[in-house]
Formats: structure tokens, C-alpha cells, sequence
């Protein structure tokens, strides 16, 4: 099967980089699926699960929201925040998961009710692909 390059790229650190021959991601306008020689698109990046499949095995790492890039022959992931299940600290995101539950329940400004929801959502992704180790 044909392959393409793909990039995760944090802030921080080159998350990944290998020749692939499918991503799966979720852009604000919803899921898709990139194979090789797809057309060009840019899209922003949910905060969600990315898979990246290879010739004989397969990876998801969760993305704290970004953006992606693509071409016929690559895909560039920039992501705030990538993390595979295995770099994941569960009791971590368990700790922001209630911590942001509780800001929820508190009366909150506009602007730290939307902050909280980002933060549960990181939460939440991390402890779901923590689930897919
Ligand atoms: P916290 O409140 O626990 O810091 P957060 O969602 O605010 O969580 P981010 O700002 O998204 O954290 O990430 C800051 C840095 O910490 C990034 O490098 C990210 O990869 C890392 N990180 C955050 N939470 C975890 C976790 N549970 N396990 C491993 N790395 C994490």
C-alpha cells in the first residue's frame, strides 16, 4: 500500500514522525479519514484521539486541539498538547477531570465556564486514549 509522511508536532517536541498509510482525526467540520494523495486541506483539530496506521501496526495519541495540514504525500499535525496512552499520567488528568467538574458545578464567569469545559474535555480525551493502551 502506498504511504505518506506524518508529522505530530507539539510546542515542546516532534511527537512522531514515520511514514504512514492512514490518519483518522477529528477537524471541527467532524471526523475524516486521510489516505495518500489526498487533496490539500487545512483543517483545525478537536480536542480528540488521532490514529495513525501503519504497514503492521497502528498508534493513537490525544491531541489537545490544533491544526493539520495536508498534502498528496504528507500530513502535519501541530498540536497545544500530544500525548501517546503509555506517556500519560492517569492520576493527572483524573486530578483536571475533577477539578474541572467542580469548577462546572461552581457558579462561574462566562469565561472560566468555557476554560473549565476545555480543560474536563483534555481530561476526558487523555483518560480515554489512556484506556487504549
Ligand atoms: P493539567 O491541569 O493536569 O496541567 P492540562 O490539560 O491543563 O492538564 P495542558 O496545558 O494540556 O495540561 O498540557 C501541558 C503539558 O502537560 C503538555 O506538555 C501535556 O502533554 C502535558 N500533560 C498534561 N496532562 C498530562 C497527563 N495527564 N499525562 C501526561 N502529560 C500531560
Amino acid at each position: 500500500m502506498s504511504t505518506m509522511q506524518v508529522d505530530i508536532v507539539t510546542p515542546d517536541r516532534k511527537v512522531f514522525s514515520e511514514q504512514a498509510e492512514m490518519v483518522v482525526a477529528r477537524t471541527t467540520e467532524g471526523a475524516i479519514g486521510i489516505l495518500p494523495n489526498h487533496t490539500p486541506l487545512a483543517a483545525m483539530l478537536k480536542i480528540s484521539a488521532v490514529r495513525v496506521k501503519m504497514d503492521d501496526s497502528e498508534v493513537t495519541a490525544a491531541i489537545s486541539g490544533g491544526f493539520m495540514e495536508v498534502k498528496p504525500d504528507s500530513v502535519t499535525i501541530l498540536a497545544e498538547a500530544a500525548e501517546f496512552p503509555e506517556e500519560i499520567d492517569v492520576e493527572r488528568a483524573q486530578s483536571a477531570k475533577e477539578r474541572a467538574e467542580k469548577r462546572l458545578r461552581d457558579k462561574q464567569e462566562e469565561i472560566d465556564f468555557r476554560r473549565a469545559e476545555l480543560a474536563l474535555n483534555r481530561a476526558l480525551n487523555r483518560l480515554n486514549v489512556a484506556g487504549k493502551k
